[in-house]
């Protein structure tokens, strides 16, 4: 079983597509978990409920940063009320993208990890030229709920500090291009029972297929190049990113 552990199905597909992917999955995939980044997208993520092999997750996505106050919290709250998501995110900082300054990134990243807690649900991150913040912010924290670094796109150094704190590293088709090396080092690193896949799509394809839409399907790509990255054979890597990920969903 492969498991494509994030994505944004309906920023890949067309209505129609996706009615199509979910009413005939491709055969190998198992589950895959499908993003909600702010209050619209978990209302829409209504439609997608009922589907077993569907997980959703659920957050406040940095780009909400600069509006972020009592009315969109307010909204949040009762959305994952209604929708119970299996996680909070993809949450976190990115100083990559002028989305808002620091200290409003920091303010709904807590918002983010204390509904987490609360919610005793997973914490998927999100976070792009933001490591230091980052990792400050959730070591106030002391964290028993799985925390996920989705896209991983740092480094081994970064690793090395993400690692002891039993926080799990998800590689998206990113680490099979030619300047990611950083990435495979990292991988290398992860022990293999904290490691997870996905293929963020639409975006990231894996090569041969980099410039083209991402789709769920082209997560067996990643998974055959992290199993030859890692030198396991293909049947053991799935069968242990499937142990990981039945444990951080608890399913
Ligand atoms: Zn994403």
């Amino acid at each position: 079983m492969l498991i494509d552990s994030h994505t944004h199905l309906r920023h890949t597909y067309s209505p129609e597509e996706l009615s199509a992917f979910l009413s005939n999955p491709p055969d190998d995939l198992g589950y895959l978990v499908e993003i909600s980044t702010n209050n619209d997208e978990i209302l829409t993520s209504a439609a997608l409920r009922g589907v077993p092999w569907l997980l959703h997750a659920a957050g406040l996505y940095p780009e909400n940063a600069a509006l972020f106050g009592t009315k969109m919290r307010g909204e949040f709250l009762s959305l994952i009320e209604r929708f119970p998501p299996h996680a909070i995110g993809e949450v976190g900082l990115d100083y990559h993208w002028d989305y808002a300054g620091a200290p409003e990134q920091e303010k709904l990243f807590r918002f983010n990890i204390e509904t987490a807690i609360a919610r005793n649900i997973p914490l998927l991150i999100h976070s792009r030229d933001a490591f230091d913040d980052t990792f400050r912010i959730l070591k106030d924290y002391a964290l028993k709920i799985p925390v996920v670094f989705h896209c991983f796109g740092y480094g081994p150094d970064e690793a090395e500090k993400l690692i002891p704190e039993g926080y799990y590293l998800s590689f998206a088709g990113n680490i099979t291009y030619s300047k990611a090396e950083p990435l495979r080092a990292a991988a290398r690193l992860v022990p293999h029972d904290r490691l997870l896949l996905e293929t963020d799509a639409p975006y990231l394809s894996p090569i041969p297929n980099r410039g083209k839409k991402n789709c769920p399907e082209y997560v067996g790509i990643t998974y055959r190049y992290v199993s030859e990255l890692l030198g396991l054979d293909f049947d053991s890597l799935s069968a242990q990113i499937e142990r990981n990920f039945r444990k951080v969903f608890g399913i």
